[in-house]
């Protein structure tokens, strides 16, 4: 109940929430399973790991979509209206949410609560909470604990399953912590920075012990001034840095700038704000979380420092 909230009293009768499979747009696949509606498709894809086939999981916003812009259509409310639980990162992550979610009487638990935040020391969000924290399988393991609740408020005839599901994946979460934290104990202390376009990485790096430096705080803004530039010179050239990295759903002409003026590797691609398609390389938050963690072990430990 504690992380249950209700934005609106709940005074619509159930019938107009759920269970009505009559034609209601964008229902086409309703099997009579309650509806779980995430924002974007990273938590889609953990609460399905949770759900099992109990629930049927969406995500409003689709793969590689920007995130933290995104501005939801009439159908997106449309959609979230049919929902029986909403699922948000928090965090300020979905600026667009509040309001969306005022527009519709459904329950709406933030996944992210319990999480230790991170506030952006720079520009225009300092102050404000980092909202990237599933980028640490530390955190996830929280966002799961966070949704085997409210699943199982949602559906307690299989609230044991979701308990099992939740502490099974939990696992999965922490071999890839394990991996992490392992690979990068083998690098010398300099070379265990983590230099990317956004400051997507600062959970990841606080729970697996890197230097993080980023040449903007978060994707919205992404035109990188001549200041950030230097910045990121300046760090890569002091820490003899190996590697330095950029995100999927961004260009990475500013890091290639960078890789110019330091003669450090590009080290690669890194996946953060969005899952790929399934016959892309990160199809679920696990093999994203995975390719990342072997990007960054890979480049740096095999860097020409
Ligand atoms: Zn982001």
């Amino acid at each position: 109940m504690r992380h249950i909230r209700l934005l609106l009293p709940l005074a619509l009768a159930a019938g107009t929430l759920s269970g009505c499979g009559a034609a209601i747009e964008g229902r086409a696949a309703d099997d009579g399973r309650p509806v779980v509606l995430t924002t974007f498709t990273v938590l889609a894809d953990i609460a399905e790991n949770v759900a099992g086939e109990h629930l049927r999981v969406e995500s409003i916003t689709k793969v590689g979509a920007e995130i933290h812009g995104y501005e939801p259509t009439p159908g997106d409310i449309a959609k979230a209206s049919e929902a029986d639980l909403i699922l948000d990162n928090g965090l300020n992550l979905e600026a667009w949410f509040g309001q969306f979610v005022e527009s519709v009487d459904v329950p709406h638990v933030v996944v992210s609560d319990g999480v230790e935040p991170i506030d952006i020391a720079a520009d225009a969000y300092a102050g404000t909470p980092n909202p990237h924290a599933w980028m640490s399988p530390v955190n996830v393991q929280i966002y799961v604990d966070n949704m085997v609740e409210a699943f199982s408020e949602l559906d307690p005839e299989h609230a044991s399953d979701f308990e099992a599901a939740g502490t099974a994946y939990q696992a999965e979460l922490q071999e890839v912590q394990d991996e992490l934290v392992d690979g990068l104990s083998a690098l010398p202390e300099n070379e265990r920075a983590l230099a990317t376009c956004e400051g997507a990485f600062s959970y990841l790096a606080r729970d697996a012990g890197l230097t993080e430096r980023y040449i903007w705080p978060v994707n919205a803004e992404q035109q990188a001034t001549p200041q950030q530039i230097a910045g990121m010179i300046e760090f890569v050239e002091a820490g003899d840095i190996p590697a330095v990295f950029c995100e999927s759903t961004v260009s990475d002409k500013p890091m290639r700038q960078v890789v110019e003026a330091t003669g450090a590797a590009f080290g690669g691609t890194l996946y953060v704000d969005s899952l790929s398609e399934a016959d892309g390389p990160v199809p679920t938050y696990l093999d994203l979380i995975r390719y990342d963690t072997r990007i960054i072990l890979d480049a740096l430990g095999g860097g020409d420092a």
